[in-house]
């Protein structure tokens, strides 16, 4: 195929490339998509997401928004740079234009343009609402729509089922390389189509969506780190992103952006073949490691705005895995089941010693621990699971903070965890209308990325963000792609 008439070639069929294309579309554009996934699984991680959004209301985002990216903007950043990162881009330096960090101009502008987007959807009849999640209380404001990830990719999805004679979409079919010519504009793609049988794609404008590369084991491990290769992707769609949007903008020139050496971890049930089957009652009990001992803090804070940092210290455990260990006062938190998204039974017994031979744990160990834990729990305080309570173990390294009270009581209880993958943090940096740009400060003619393809995060995930992200920039992409389709860029 060597189509000229393609506006807008995107790369993905999730939020962000669905956003592109409808965006393209609405804007007078000829679209094209690119999905790796056949069409009964399109959508990528977004068909199964929940897809929290960090929002105050239908109107604003949450009051920390900006607050928190900042805080996770991870190390320490000189103040100089700081000072003129929030200089409007045309009046920064070509080097910090390029620059990997947390870009207070994309932040900003998500956080502007996420109501919008949330409106747009809802006009495709979703509706968002403040729905429960597995958080009993949470630190920040947080909506999604009803039906989750699977209504934004089936109600986008239909919209472009009904305009098919004008967005082609090419199932089962995988961009591989950018086309670029000799003035340096991307023109097109070249792609893998079933059968192994390539296909050269020509367009005036790519938007690369095709997520992260949570489903590629050899960039994993260049990356991340070698175990990361065996840190499995939290549900089905992660497989399908296997980074090449990232890799060709890199290949193109483009300026990474993003936590390359990290990715948003999730405390997951090893034992579960459900879609994200998180455990995230530890705070309640006491987490140890496959050697019988605690290695961190249990309940430092409110779970959701901790449990990142907790799993990655999981995943640091030899053998990658921990146990969430619990007496019957579990049931003394009302609704704990909702914290527990694994359907699978967890291990008990009417003995520490009994359980401990369950989990395969030296049973010395593990009533060690416990002994010495309960032996540090404060004997008077008010249990409250609904906030920091303080109730804080003495004299115990690690410390736990919050909601420590002795293991003592029959039936005990323990969940494995382990650390999974939600997506990657690696990609690569866009101006405010979601162009590339390059390691030269430039934008590249022709070259858009969206969604997880665009370099936003560092260490800590800031929670409920990522499908705003793909939906805002998505946008902005789409919207940009289609008006200039005329022009050389
Ligand atoms: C279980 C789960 C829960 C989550 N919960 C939340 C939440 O509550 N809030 C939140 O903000 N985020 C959440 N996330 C993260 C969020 O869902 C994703 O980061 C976001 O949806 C990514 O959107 P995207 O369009 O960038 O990528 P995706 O939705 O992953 O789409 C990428 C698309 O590209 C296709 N593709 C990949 N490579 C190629 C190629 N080479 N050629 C053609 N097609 C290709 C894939 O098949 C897929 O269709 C969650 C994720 C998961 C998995």
């Amino acid at each position: 195929m060597n189509s000229p008439a393609i506006d807008v070639l995107v790369v993905g069929f999730g939020i962000a490339g669905l956003s592109a294309a409808v965006t393209a579309h609405q804007t007078g554009a000829r679209v094209t998509v690119l999905e790796r996934a056949p069409m009964e699984e399109r959508g990528g991680n977004t068909r199964y997401t929940e897809s929290f959004w960090r929002m105050k209301n239908a109107d604003q985002v949450s009051d920390d928004f900006e607050d928190r990216f900042a805080a996770n903007a991870g190390g320490w950043p000189d103040p100089g740079i700081l000072r003129d990162l929030v200089r409007d881009r045309e009046n920064q330096p070509a080097v910090l234009r390029s620059l990997g960090t947390v870009d207070p101009s994309l932040i900003a502008t998500i956080a502007e343009d996420a109501p919008k987007a949330l409106k747009w959807l809802e006009s495709f009849g979703v509706t968002f609402d403040f729905l429960p999640l597995y958080f009993l209380s949470q630190s920040t404001t947080r909506m999604g729509p009803i039906g989750g990830g699977l209504a934004l990719v089936e109600a986008l999805g239909a919209y472009i089922d009904k305009h098919a004679d004008e967005i082609e979409v090419l199932y089962e079919t995988s961009a591989r390389e950018l086309l670029i010519d000799n003035a340096g504009a991307v023109i097109g793609v070249m792609a893998m189509g079933r059968g192994n049988k390539p296909l050269e794609i020509r367009a005036r404008n790519v938007v690369l969506a095709s997520g992260g590369f949570e489903g590629n084991p050899e960039m994993l491990s260049h990356y991340v780190g070698p175990q990361a290769q065996f840190i499995r992707p939290v549900s089905r769609g992660g497989h399908y992103n296997r980074g090449e949007g990232v890799r060709m903008a890199l290949s193109a020139g483009a300026a990474p952006c993003g936590d390359f050496g990290s990715f948003h971890a999730q405390p997951v049930d090893p034992r579960s073949a459900d879609i994200e089957p998180v455990v995230l009652n530890y705070s309640y009990g006491v987490l140890v490691n496959d050697e019988g001992r605690r290695f961190t803090d249990e309940g430092p804070a409110m779970v959701d705005a901790t449990y990142e940092v907790v799993t990655r210290l999981i995943m640091g455990q030899r053998h990658g895995i921990a146990y969430a260990v619990f007496d019957a006062g579990l049931d003394d938190v009302e609704n704990w089941q909702v914290t527990v998204r694994s359907r699978e039974a967890p291990l008990q017994a009417d003995t520490l010693e009994e359980l401990a031979q369950a989990m395969e744990i030296e049973p010395r160990e593990l009533i060690g621990t416990i002994d010495a834990y309960n032996a540090a729990c404060p004997t008077s305080g008010a249990f409250d699971f609904m906030q920091p309570d303080g109730l804080a173990t003495e004299g115990l390294e690690p410390r736990k903070s919050n909601w420590a009270r002795p293991i003592v009581k029959p039936p005990f209880r323990a969940w494995p965890i382990i650390c999974s993958n939600c997506f990657t943090f690696g990609g690569v940096k866009v101006d405010d209308n979601a162009r590339v740009i390059n390691t030269e400060g430039d934008t590249i003619p022709g070259l858009y990325a969206a969604g997880e393809v665009v370099g936003l995060y560092y260490r800590v995930y800031t929670g409920a963000t990522s499908v705003m992200r793909g939906a805002v920039t998505g946008r902005l992409a789409g919207a940009d792609a289609a008006r200039r389709r005329n022009t050389a860029g």
